[in-house]
């Protein structure tokens, strides 16, 4: 077995015994990121000699203790939503082309501190705004199961790089399925935290009230690693929240069955018209190992489920024209050659610099919070939420988890939405929920359908990651899905 194939964990232990080195460690991902790299595109910017160089130092100095570096010598990458020093941070976006940043993200603060090298920034949909990483302003990143098909999005290059071996863990953001619909289309685990587990500090804001960061990885015990670190309070995010973070590997510890448990299966989705089959089928095949792990499974309703599509487009899209406006060609990013006056300055600029998804949704944006239609759409999407939130409330004071299909779909072929943004949005209908209620949600391997990996999703209780990680954990083993990779 090569090095890049271990999981993170494992990868960790032979760190900390001293089996491997760290310099063995990020020379193995490079060698693999550059064998798959022409082919799979999941990364836009690396810094090969600098993590090597990293590496180097870190063995030079190895901690005689690693309680404060539990990611010590991990090699990782992360979404090139997340700002940091050493590389430039563009949102996938021309605006920001080259842009490097005068601080760091908290989260990628927290990976350094923990010891892991971060070897780039993956491609992503621009700003976030996509489920397919096709709206990417550099290029495509292609599904390392088949690479004419999409590996999701918008953290599609997370995931691919995931997927691909070329790393043990990524960050990605989730502002409505971003770190969970590319993990099920790519055959690997991602995990959006509760809003307020995260802080959002140092991440370029989509829409501030849904987006969160996680981890993206091969197996759930990675995952919970992962979170381990960059969760918890930070006071430069307002949103932050002090509720203390649980020891998550401990929780995964405590049972070794899902006895005691129950597990809702909302059944709008599972009735839903767009439900693949295939997907349907690896669904009931999970309900089934839950049951014989114990869990009771119950029948739930999320009686307002077919309005998330429409509220999370209209809230969604009012943050971001708002978020986005900051981008006019003054402070920072791009600005239009010889402009004509002030005006045609910033016109020109941000026509130039956003590609046409994000100006899509910045023209939705500015009509819903227009002063005549702000009643009428913005108020009245802020209410649905609320009306979403209090289905999963409900929903989970009478069981401790759901279970539900991501996409409703496997991975499709590139260009085959052709253009068509309504498509691409309907394709978000069992993710976006979740973050318009603020639960946190775990997206895991559970088996494939025509060669095409199929995730689900398991939902939680707020703050109640660790329950969402104990039943991953035990399930991904129970249907053999624990540690998958692409067969690149
Ligand atoms: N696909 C959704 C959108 O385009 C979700 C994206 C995300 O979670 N960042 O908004």
């Amino acid at each position: 077995m090569e090095l890049f194939e271990l999981s993170l964990c494992e990868l960790r232990d032979a760190l900390r015994e001293g089996s491997v080195s760290a310099e063995a460690a990020v020379s193995s991902c490079l060698e693999r990121i550059a064998a798959t790299e022409p082919s799979v595109k999941a990364l836009l910017s690396r810094r090969d000699e600098a993590a090597l160089e990293q590496a180097r130092n870190l063995d030079k100095a190895r901690p005689a203790d690693f309680s404060a570096k539990p990611l010590w010598g991990v090699p990782v990458t992360v979404k090139d939503v997340l700002a940091w020093r050493a590389l430039p941070t563009t949102a996938a976006s021309r605006i920001l082309e080259g842009f490097v940043p005068p601080y760091d993200a908290f989260v990628v603060q927290k990976l350094e501190e923990a010891g892991a090298v971060i070897l780039g920034k993956n491609n992503m949909d621009e700003f976030a705004m996509g489920s397919t990483t096709e709206h990417s302003a550099y290029q495509a990143t292609a599904n390392p199961w088949d690479l004419s098909r999409v590996p999701g999005g918008s953290s599609g290059g997370s995931a691919a790089s995931v997927a691909a071996c070329q790393c043990c863990a990524s960050l990605g953001s989730d502002t409505g399925g971003s770190i969970r619909q590319p993990a099920s289309l790519c055959g690997c685990v991602g995990m959006k935290p509760t809003y307020g587990r995260v802080s959002r500090y140092g991440l370029l804001a989509y829409a501030s009230s849904f987006d969160q960061v996680g981890p993206l990885t091969r197996t759930v015990d990675d995952a919970a690693a992962v979170l381990q670190v960059i969760a918890g309070y930070d006071r430069r995010d307002s949103t932050s929240s002090p509720e203390a973070v649980p020891d998550y590997s401990a929780a995964m510890r405590a049972r070794s069955s899902l006895k005691g448990l129950s597990i809702g299966l909302p059944r709008e989705f599972f009735q839903h018209d767009g439900l693949d089959e295939g997907v349907a089928a690896v669904c009931r095949e999970a309900v089934e190992r839950a049951r014989d792990l114990g869990a009771r499974i119950v029948d739930i309703s999320l009686p307002h489920t077919e309005y998330a599509i429409a509220s999370y487009y209209i809230l969604a899209a009012a943050e971001a024209s708002s978020n986005l406006a900051r981008y006019d060609g003054v402070r920072y990013g791009h600005r239009t050659a010889n402009p004509k006056n002030l005006e045609d300055m910033y016109v020109s600029s941000r026509t130039e610099g956003f590609g046409a998804e994000v100006q899509r949704r910045i023209l939705l944006g500015s009509y819903v919070l227009s002063a005549g239609y702000y009643d009428a759409y913005y108020r009245k999407a802020a209410q649905v939420r609320r009306l979403i939130r209090q289905d999963y409330l409900d929903a989970l004071s009478i069981c401790d988890m759901l279970l539900a299909p991501v996409s409703p779909v496997p991975a499709w072929e590139a260009g085959s939405l052709g253009g068509d943004p309504l498509q691409m949005y309907f394709m978000d209908i069992f993710t976006l929920s979740l973050n318009l209620a603020g639960l946190p949600g775990l997206s895991l391997p559970a088996g494939l359908s025509g060669g095409l990996p199929v995730g689900v999703q398991l939902l939680g209780r707020a703050f109640d990651e660790g329950t969402l990680f104990l039943a991953g954990g035990l399930l991904t083993r129970a249907l053999g899905t624990h540690g998958q990779r692409a067969p690149l």
